[in-house]
């Protein structure tokens, strides 16, 4: 009840941009936030100006200089990070909530999945932030000299998130930027700004000195180009579009800044005859089902061996045709609506577009009939790899299907891509698999297993799919500069 109260009078606010440990009531210009499963606005934002990023990078460079941020003991650091892992937990019920009404998916998914993954991220990063160390170096001449590294924090980091698990991918940036001891300047989606702003005052409330982490809403090509550009900043991290990747990677060059991207990915799913097949046809499945598609690493491009291509595809279709859609509050939905009516215009137009160069819908194909962004379940046969739905990411619930002969000649389908984010491969011989797992150019493979993500293990992109790795060491290492220290001995 009283989470239910807090909801409501957090929603009924006149949200502005958080700054400097204070919230920024700033210009007329609002964004509508839409709850996707009924097509209608239940709150608003702030729509950020390029002064108001200017105001947060300002606030985050006075916090970084200021001592109880930068003289901040290591361990103080690892509390507080630790301290907002356990808000997160103990406000999961609102911020699930807040999550299921902006982004839709399914509530008890958000609970079960998002809101531990979120918490976890802050408390694995806790433990790095006294384990950060430099190197002592044998240099050319022993005994005169001696060399050593110290690692330290970037400076003020821009960080700019999409929509597709908006608590999380904050908490996936924000976790390692300030165990880095790094000050941040958070821009969420402009579809999904709530939890950002929730989660600002819960990083306040574990601690945080003022001004370390600033949020500011709006739109990406006002709001997010501005941060992406300022000379204050030092590094943005990016997760989103290959598209707008490239934009950022423009926009950086007038600072050099640093950058670190997750972009795009049409990920293979590769299914061998002696793959274990319930497992694998439904790993298949909820590859691209989960979340609506709308994930990087979705296993977009179903691969399987032509002695079983009818049968697992047929599983796949019948499972894409089973799936209960509906809105995430509700306990029997199993998929949830697009994010956006721009994204259901997208998606549907790749449908058709793959439909006219001759590709068949096997299952789904179409949006529901009914308020918010729902999209049937969609498998399609008989595409071309030169198909752009086939090729490009779409970000929804599409699934384009091939058949192989051999390992050789899958491995060549799967790397056909401008993309290599992640793959997934199903065999039993692990002479196959690790054959396999050292052909596909992509960052990331999983075996005999659709299993997601850890926060010890580095995540991130070949080719297009990005630049870095997060989690893990090296996502710490993308918030940390190398100081290298020469002393006549
Ligand atoms: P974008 O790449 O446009 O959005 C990601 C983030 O970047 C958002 O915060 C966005 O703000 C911001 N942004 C947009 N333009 C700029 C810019 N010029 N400078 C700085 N930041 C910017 O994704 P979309 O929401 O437009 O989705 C389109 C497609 O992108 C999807 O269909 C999917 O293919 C891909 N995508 C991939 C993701 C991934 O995880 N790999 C995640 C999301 C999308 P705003 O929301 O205000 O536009």
């Amino acid at each position: 009840m009283a989470q239910q109260s807090s909801i409501a009078a957090f929603l009924s606010r006149r949200h502005g941009h958080f700054i400097d440990g204070a919230w920024l009531d700033a210009g007329e210009q609002r964004i509508e936030v839409m709850n996707p499963a009924t097509g209608r606005s239940f709150a608003s934002v702030a729509a950020g100006s390029a002064q108001d990023v200017d105001h947060a990078v300002r606030a985050a460079r006075r916090a970084l200089e200021h001592n109880s941020w930068s003289a901040a003991l290591p361990s103080q650091r690892g509390r507080w990070l630790w301290r907002i892992g356990e808000l997160i937990e103990n406000h999961a019920e609102e911020l699930a909530e807040l999550e299921y009404l902006n982004n839709g998916k399914s509530r008890a998914l958000i609970l079960k999945g998002d809101i531990p993954a979120a918490a976890d991220a802050f408390r694995y990063y806790a433990g790095w932030a006294t384990k950060i160390y430099g190197q002592t170096l044998a240099v050319s001449r022993p005994g005169a000299l001696h060399a050593y590294t110290v690692k330290e924090p970037l400076g003020v980091v821009g960080l700019i998130v999409p929509w597709n698990f908006p608590l999380l991918m904050a908490a996936w940036k924000l976790a390692p930027a300030l165990a880095a001891g790094c000050a941040c300047v958070l821009k969420p989606a402009e579809e999904t700004p709530l939890t950002a702003l929730r989660l600002a005052e819960l990083i306040q409330e574990a601690g945080v000195p003022p001004g370390v982490v600033n949020v500011v809403t709006g739109y990406g090509n006002v709001t997010g180009a501005a941060l992406a550009a300022h000379t204050l900043v030092d590094k943005v991290a990016f997760t989103g579009s290959t598209e707008v990747g490239k934009l950022i990677v423009q926009a950086a060059a007038g600072n050099l800044k640093k950058l670190s991207l997750e972009l795009g990915g049409k990920s293979p799913t590769i299914v061998f005859p002696d793959a274990k097949l319930t497992a694998a046809k439904e790993a298949a499945a909820m590859g691209i089902f989960f979340n609506a598609g709308q994930v990087c690493a979705a296993g977009s491009r179903l691969f399987v061996h032509r002695s079983l291509f009818d049968e697992v595809v047929g599983s796949v279709v019948d499972s894409a045709r089973r799936i209960r859609v509906g809105p995430g509050d509700d306990p029997r939905s199993q998929m949830g609506p697009l994010i956006s009516a721009k994204q259901l215009v997208r998606v549907q137009s790749y449908v058709n577009g793959g439909c006219e160069e001759g590709a068949k819908v096997a299952a789904g194909g179409r949006r529901l009939e009914r308020d918010g962004y729902f999209f049937e379940p969609t498998v399609l046969v008989d595409t071309r790899p030169d198909m752009r739905v086939a090729s490009e990411e779409i970000f929804g619930p599409v699934l384009v299907c091939g058949a192989f002969e051999d390992l050789d000649e899958v491995a060549r389908q799967a790397n056909d891509s401008i993309y290599g984010l992640s793959a997934s491969i199903w065999t039993q011989d692990l002479t196959t698999a690790h054959a396999l797992a050292r052909k596909l150019q992509v960052g990331s493979i999983r075996i005999n297993t659709g299993g997601g993500l850890d926060p010890n293990l580095p995540f991130g992109g070949y080719k297009q799919s990005g630049w870095g790795r997060e989690f893990g060491q090296e996502g710490l290492e993308l918030y940390l500069q190398t100081k290298a220290v020469l002393i006549s001995a």
